[in-house]
């Protein structure tokens, strides 16, 4: 796929209000609706509207600019239908008021406003971070109201059509100008822009056609995501006032730590603490990572600091294929309290070496402390 700010014609420093309007009229001249005969139409479009559903959300595009495609597709990023929901209609409800720019009837000029976006924040563990899960997430907002089925009107009654705007919730004037006959249009004030007006509201949500309630959706968390990740669902936010399109759903992840890995990028770090003598002589080690336990070899030898990898042990990648790496750090734990055996032990092996080393207490070390002093 082609760049997406060379899909939209604007630069890659455009504005999101430069953005929308270069969309809008490359959407126009692209839409399959007005393309009934070009068969490529409908891909072009296609491309178009992911370019921009892309570009249009801040993280998203800020991990285009460092990623390319692979960062914000791919391997448990969002799909189409992530980014559109229920079609490409949905994108057009957001854009276009509801009203389809291409005379559409899919719900007439007008119409029920869009309801509003909702955004929760949700902790996941570490594991659910790295290897992804499907969550419950809850939330109170306004969803259609059952008794009325969201059109507002009272048992055994209809919404009616608006006699001044005939529906089209807009009034049209004519008016001479210098320039000739303009007409301006302006929102029917009998039925507010909606085309329909309520003799009988509905008693459960008083002709709001919404009311609020508890809600709980189950969000496909992806592997790989990162604290502070956001999700967008889209129409899962509240629903619009007398069955207008809901809104979206953003839902903010926050990762608890782990008590013994911590992430950098895709890779997993840990430490392992080894003794001194199991650094110079070599140890195996049981190291449980998260997809199990792990037996790692500590060669004699073995320095602190030392980096052991596994390959492919680490954090799935979000953006691409694969996974990151597990890097377990080698810490040397020197003993702080010797028994007598021990400090002779040790003793004796400096002496072997030709090290001029201290008998254990702290008799040495304050006497070169007094040198400094
Ligand atoms: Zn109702």
């Amino acid at each position: 796929m082609a760049d997406y700010y060379d899909l939209l014609g604007v630069s890659r420093q455009a504005s999101a209000d430069e953005l929308k309007r270069a969309y809008r009229k490359r959407a126009r001249e692209l839409h399959p609706d007005a393309n009934p005969d070009d068969p490529h139409a409908a891909e072009q479009f296609k491309e178009l509207s992911k370019a921009y559903a892309v570009l249009s959300d801040p993280d998203q595009r800020a991990r285009y600019d460092r990623f390319g495609e692979a960062g914000v597709g791919g391997n448990g990023g969002p799909s189409m239908d992530d980014l559109f929901g229920g079609g490409l209609g949905d994108i057009f409800d957001a854009f276009f008021g509801g009203g389809s720019p291409f005379g559409g009837n899919r719900r007439g000029a007008g119409g029920p406003p869009r309801g509003q976006d909702m955004e929760v924040d949700v902790t996941i563990t570490f594991e659910q971070s790295v290897f992804g899960d499907q969550i419950p997430v809850s939330l109170r907002l306004p969803q259609p109201c059952d008794d009325c089925g969201g059109s507002g009107a009272g048992e055994g009654t209809k919404p009616v059509v608006c006699v001044d705007c005939n529906g089209s919730g807009q009034v049209q004037r004519v008016r001479q100008s210098v320039l000739g006959q303009m007409v301006t249009s302006s929102p029917c004030s009998r039925c507010g822009g909606l085309g329909q007006v309520i003799t009988t509201p509905c008693a459960t949500c008083r002709g709001e056609g919404r009311v609020t309630a508890d809600k709980t959706y189950t969000v496909d968390v992806p592997a790989g995501v990162v604290d502070g990740a956001t999700l967008r669902l889209t129409r899962r936010g509240a629903a619009g006032p007398r069955g207008g399109a809901p809104g979206d759903l953003y839902v903010h992840l926050r990762v608890q730590p782990h008590d013994r890995y911590r992430r950098v990028e895709d890779d997993l770090v840990t430490e392992v603490g080894v003794s001194i003598a199991q650094a110079a002589l070599g140890t195996k080690f049981t190291l449980p990572t998260l997809d199990g336990d792990e037996e790692l070899v500590i060669p004699p030898g073995t320095q602190p600091g030392h980096h052991f990898v596994l390959h492919g042990r680490g954090v799935p990648r979000l953006r691409g294929r694969g996974r990151g790496d597990l890097r377990a750090i080698v810490r040397v734990d020197v003993p702080t309290k010797l028994s007598a055996e021990e400090v002779e032990l040790l003793r004796t092996f400096a002496a072997g070496r030709g090290e001029e080393v201290g008998d254990g207490s702290t008799s040495l070390f304050s006497k070169i402390k007094s040198v400094f002093t």
